[in-house]
């Protein structure tokens, strides 16, 4: 699932609360891409999915993920689709 112009919108505005310090750990960049998809997490038995949005170092490539959820993109999302 790719996010939509609006989502990508509302998640630049999130990346805003970023108030620590931005630096990438690994080699010192501030410059991050907000990936277009949305990807999920799974535990092992793929009981449980988490939607996270992931923005990427532009110089080394580390990244981080954020709860699409809290982020406010994918609030029609169930955690459990499945029993364990
Ligand atoms: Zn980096």
């Amino acid at each position: 699932m790719s996010l939509s112009k609006e989502q990508k919108a509302a998640f630049d505005i999130n990346l805003e609360k970023w108030t620590k310090n931005n630096e990438c750990l690994i080699c010192g960049n501030v410059k991050w891409a907000v990936q277009d998809d949305i990807f999920m997490l799974s535990n092992l038995k793929a009981t449980r999915i988490y939607p996270v949005v992931c923005i990427v170092c532009g110089e080394c490539g580390y990244s981080h993920m954020f709860s699409a959820v809290i982020a406010g993109i994918k609030s029609d999302f169930k955690h459990n689709t499945n029993d364990d």
